[in-house]
């Protein structure tokens, strides 16, 4: 795949940054938002990424503009026409991305790939919504996109060997290492992470430890970085729940049954740092 023209579509979180790795990258990048507004907000973000680059002297102001001038902003999806590949990075909701699945395969030329950010959104249910299942292919990105190495390919049941190869080689084109995953409910990042994360609700439900001892037991005995309980308050209660529901659903086994706590911090609103308050306040 010669990819030249890289197409995304949100330019929230994840798809902001999408659009600076593709950017940085030398790809020229049409980033599709639903309106001028949102465009606007998604180009103020990167390049305030960039600055940051610039000043710790990791890039030079010319190259931070040049990386600007590659990036093209829409809020029209038949503008992602020429693209090579368009990555799909809008809210997880499967009938929303449906949707633009469906437009983009009306809109775009036949040899583009069509790639989801989707974190638990089966690739091959969405890949089954369109005219060439064989082009649609899972490329989950971590936060944040600029810093994080990995990008977790997904394998849906039609996708080809020669997309799945291409997919592999752009990813490392941008600087990031793909690993690659068959499509199954939480694909590998989250089947592992969230049971982590639930279990440590469950310490913390049972009284086995305070929030402070169960993130220290596996920061220091595990070496993790951050604590389950800090992590799942960085994700965001709402979506670890989410994400338990898929796993729980999608594979049918109670191993996957959310903690109560969570089902309950839930529902009084505590989703952690977003709200200012989960297993912790901020
Ligand atoms: P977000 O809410 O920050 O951004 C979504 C963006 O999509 C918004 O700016 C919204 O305006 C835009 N959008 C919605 N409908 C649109 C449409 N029809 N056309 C164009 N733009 C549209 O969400 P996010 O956190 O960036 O998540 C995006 C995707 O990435 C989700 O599928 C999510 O599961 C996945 N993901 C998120 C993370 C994370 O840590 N946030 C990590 C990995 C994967």
């Amino acid at each position: 795949m010669d990819v030249k023209v890289f197409g995304v579509v949100g330019g929230g979180t994840m798809g902001n940054g999408i659009v600076h790795v593709a950017a940085q990258s030398g790809f020229q990048v049409i980033l599709c938002e639903v309106d001028e507004a949102l465009c606007k907000k998604a180009l103020a973000t990167i390049d305030k990424n960039l600055q940051r680059g610039v000043d710790k002297g990791k890039m030079g102001a010319e190259e931070k503009s040049a990386i600007l001038g590659r990036i093209k902003t829409t809020t029209r999806l038949e503008d992602l026409a020429e693209a090579d590949i368009v990555v799909e990075a809008v809210v997880e909701n499967f009938d929303v991305k449906k949707a633009i699945f469906q437009k983009l395969d009306a809109s775009c030329k036949a040899s583009a790939v069509l790639a989801s950010n989707t974190s638990s959104i089966s690739i091959t249910k969405l890949a089954a919504t369109t005219r060439r299942p064989g082009r649609v292919i899972g490329m989950h990105f971590m936060n944040p996109v600029p810093v994080m190495q990995l990008v977790e390919v997904i394998r849906g049941i039609a996708t080809e060997d020669a997309v799945l190869e291409d997919v592999m080689a752009l990813s490392k084109t941008m600087g990031k290492v793909p690993v690659e995953v068959n499509d199954y409910p939480g694909f590998v990042s989250n089947r592992v992470l969230m049971p982590m994360i639930n279990e440590a609700v469950y310490c913390l439900m049972e009284g086995v430890g305070t929030p402070e001892a169960i993130d220290t037991v596996m920061k220091l005995g595990m070496n993790h970085p951050m604590g389950p309980l800090t992590l799942a308050d960085l994700i965001g209660l709402d979506t670890c729940l989410f994400i338990l529901n898929v796993l729980h659903e999608g594979l049918g086994d109670p191993k996957y049954r959310p903690c109560p706590l969570l089902v309950k911090m839930v529902d009084a609103g505590f989703l952690g740092r977003k709200t200012g308050r989960g297993f912790y306040k901020y």
